[in-house]
């Protein structure tokens, strides 16, 4: 798409022509749409909650309710008021992620550790859902923000514990990789990704099927904010996946 940035100059002395400046605008239109398609996704997200919260409160406030469904209506409200607190705090990251974060000083992160140190804060989460967690591998140090790290592995983490079944395994390996490249990998043994929406998976909002994200506490940005942790390190991203059989996820940090 061109934009006109001047209007037509006519140069007729020796030559007969015409002098036109068009500015090329693709990008920026595709840009500004899919900044139009966030807002929209954002305000239908938020609204569902919010409905559904207004709704029973209003029932609960009008008492028309027997007793014993008080505790359902309540726990309603919470998991509502749960999901939209996952949903603002997604959509703060990623707005943090898309201004570049606030100092983009990068530190050294060992990678091993940190990763550990999410595991960690991940196992009761995961004990619940009757899912083991582990991480191996080499000590090895990127060049980083450790924050956007952190989210970055959390995220993988949490989806290969969501996307699971009891007594399923999530494990994190990290690993030199070819020509002394650092790869950070976390696999599952869950429930798979069809090939047919491999593709798609790191755009926000995008859900296999919302039927299995939203029973699973999904918010659809989860991924994406690992897409843009990882062009934020200039790393590459390895998605492989088979239905039934399990999905790894390989974050493929840039030579030193
Ligand atoms: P969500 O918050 O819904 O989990 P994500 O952006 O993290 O959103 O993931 C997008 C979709 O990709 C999910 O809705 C889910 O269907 C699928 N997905 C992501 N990770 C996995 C995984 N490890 N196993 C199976 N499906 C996954």
């Amino acid at each position: 798409t061109y934009q006109l940035l001047s209007n037509p100059v006519y140069v007729e002395e020796k030559q007969r022509g015409v002098i036109i400046l068009l500015l090329d605008v693709t990008e920026k239109e595709a840009a500004e749409r899919q900044r139009r398609e966030f807002t929209a996704n954002v305000s239908h997200e938020l609204k569902t909650p919010l409905q559904s919260i207004s709704g029973y409160a209003e029932i609960l406030q009008n008492g028309m309710v027997n007793t014993e469904d008080v505790p359902r209506f309540s726990e309603r409200i919470y998991k509502e008021a749960q999901r939209l607190i996952r949903l603002v705090e997604d959509i703060i990251q990623l707005s943090q992620l898309d201004e570049g974060p606030a100092s983009d000083r990068k530190e050294a992160v060992p990678l091993r550790s940190l990763a550990e140190e999410v595991v960690s804060r991940l196992g009761q989460v995961a004990e619940q859902k009757e899912i083991s967690l582990s991480v191996s591998g080499e000590e090895t140090v990127v060049m980083g923000s450790r924050q956007i790290l952190d989210e970055m592995i959390y995220n993988l983490c949490d989806n290969g514990i969501k996307y699971n079944q009891p007594g399923g395994h999530v494990s994190v390996n990290i690993a030199l990789g070819e020509s002394g490249s650092t790869v950070l990998s976390v696999q599952d043994d869950g429930i798979g990704i069809p090939e047919d929406s491999q593709s798609r998976v790191f755009e926000r909002f995008y859900r296999v099927d919302k039927s299995r994200s939203k029973g699973r506490g999904g918010t659809g940005l989860g991924l994406s904010i690992v897409k843009h942790g990882a062009a934020f390190h200039g790393a590459q991203l390895k998605l492989e996946s088979t239905l039934g059989e399990g999905t790894k996820i390989s974050v493929i940090f840039p030579v030193k």
